[in-house]
């Protein structure tokens, strides 16, 4: 069993990766809400946002900042696009490896459901 995005970081699972480097991973999201939707995820396992601290100021700079350059690479700055990170039963979380949600390609209706 284990991490469902602790297995796509090992590559046990296959994924349509957009971006990797040292620290993040970038990987289409299995069932898209938007045109463009990728999901952004530490390499490191963190279950969620409200495991984290300021010991994962660094962690967390990367993830937003990779998440920044996917939304570039894949040409949703000009029009805009959105950051998502659903925490707990209330937030929507289905998978507990913390990720970041970036979606683009349409306008996207706030508040959200
Ligand atoms: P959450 O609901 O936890 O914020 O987001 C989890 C996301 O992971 C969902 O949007 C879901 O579609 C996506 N997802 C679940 N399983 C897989 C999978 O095996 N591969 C990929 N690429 N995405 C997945
Ligand atoms: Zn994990």
């Amino acid at each position: 069993m284990g991490c469902l995005f602790c297995n796509i970081v090992e590559k046990k699972i296959p994924a349509a990766i957009v971006h990797e480097d040292e620290h993040t991973l970038a990987f289409r999201d299995i069932n898209p809400v938007a045109p463009t939707h990728v999901l952004v995820i530490p390499k490191k396992h963190v279950a969620a946002m409200h495991d984290t601290s300021p010991a994962d100021a660094e962690l967390l700079g990367r993830l937003f900042t990779a998440a920044n350059g996917v939304a570039r690479e894949l040409g949703l700055v000009d029009k805009g696009y959105r950051l998502v990170v659903n925490d707990g039963a209330d937030g929507g979380q289905s998978v507990f490896h913390v990720h970041v949600h970036v979606l683009g390609g349409r306008s996207l209706a706030w508040p959200p459901g």
